[in-house]
């Protein structure tokens, strides 16, 4: 009987595996596919880092703390996994993203910069910018590669210890006795406790538990740069993400894109930092919204 069955070998599986069997646990790791396979959510060749967290500061420590697992897993897989890029939030002094963007980094002490509008135009001209966009700057935040995480990750697991079997599916999973079982090609598993890691196939071990989630399709798309690739390297264009907006106040995310691809072509890079550093601080109050003066040249969030 093992410690723990993960059921699911994505990102999450990948890494509770790894984790438990390294904290000394006997381990099992199931995979109904292969490991950094293509079909779950953790397929591609990239994912954001960042510790900036608007979606709720008390992800923050648990973001920091991931860091330094994905650290640790780079340098005993030898393989990068990780690139820092830095970071960038965009949008109105005044809205809720740049608000709570604030929270976050405040709530976590995240180090950052604060830029104002023309500051953002100067040093990231690839972005075309609102009038009235300002934009938050974490350069801690960078790029993951994901399927080599995992793949890492469950490589590491096995050199804990950890049974890892990729190919088979989980049909079935039972609470017995004070333990649990695990039905894969015709095999009983037990072991007495299940992580089930299942990603968007969440519910299917689960008939009877009843939750309110859809799975939906999402995909991730690559643009070719319309000038030098290296502006939009990692030394040049950090992560970023963009108020919701663009896309809703008459800009459709296809007239959106080719706007940003031609403005972006026009504009040539812009060279050294010229920042006011404001590390930890709150930007002052605005008393009024400054008007969006020109909606040309959006760019996609
Ligand atoms: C397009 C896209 C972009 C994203 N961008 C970011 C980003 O930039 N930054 C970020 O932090 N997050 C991002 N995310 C979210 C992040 O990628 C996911 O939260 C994460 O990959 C989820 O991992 P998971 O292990 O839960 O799911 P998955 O990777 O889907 O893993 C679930 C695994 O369970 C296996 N499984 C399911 N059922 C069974 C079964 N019965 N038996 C055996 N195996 C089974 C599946 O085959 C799969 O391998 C993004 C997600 C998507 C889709």
């Amino acid at each position: 009987m093992k410690d723990v069955i993960v059921i699911g070998l994505g990102a999450m599986g990948s890494m509770t595996a790894w984790q438990a069997a390294a904290a000394g646990a006997s381990v099992a790791g199931v995979e109904q596919f292969t490991v950094g396979h293509s079909r779950g959510s953790s397929h591609g060749g990239s994912r954001i880092y960042r510790q900036i967290l608007f979606e709720g500061k008390e992800y923050v420590p648990l973001a920091r703390r991931s860091l330094d697992l994905v650290m640790d897993l780079e340098r005993r897989s030898g393989r990068p996994l990780f690139t820092r890029s830095g970071g960038l939030v965009i949008g109105t002094a005044d809205g809720p993203l740049i608000r709570d963007t604030l929270a976050s980094a405040a709530a976590g002490e995240v180090e950052y910069e604060w830029l104002e509008p023309g500051e953002l135009r100067r040093r990231y001209p690839q972005h075309a910018a609102f009038d009235d966009d300002v934009a938050v700057y974490e350069p801690g935040a960078g790029v993951l590669r994901p399927e080599a995480c995992i793949a890492a990750a469950v490589a590491a697991a096995e050199r804990a210890g950890a049974e890892i079997r990729t190919g088979s599916p989980v049909e079935e999973l039972r609470v017995a006795d004070g333990h649990v079982e695990v039905v894969t090609g015709g095999e009983t598993i037990r072991a007495a406790r299940a992580v089930l890691a299942t990603g968007a196939w969440g519910l299917d071990l689960l008939p009877g538990f009843s939750l309110p989630l859809r799975t939906q399709r999402s995909c991730l798309s690559w643009f070719r740069a319309a000038t030098d690739p290296a502006e939009y390297g990692p030394a040049r264009f950090p992560r970023s993400s963009g108020r919701a907006a663009r896309w809703t106040d008459g800009a459709s995310p296809t007239s959106t894109a080719r706007a940003s691809r031609s403005a972006s072509a026009a504009r040539p890079a812009s060279a050294g930092w010229t920042g006011r550093r404001t590390t930890g601080t709150t930007p002052p109050p605005r008393t009024s919204r400054p008007s969006r003066t020109s909606a040309a040249g959006r760019s996609p969030a």
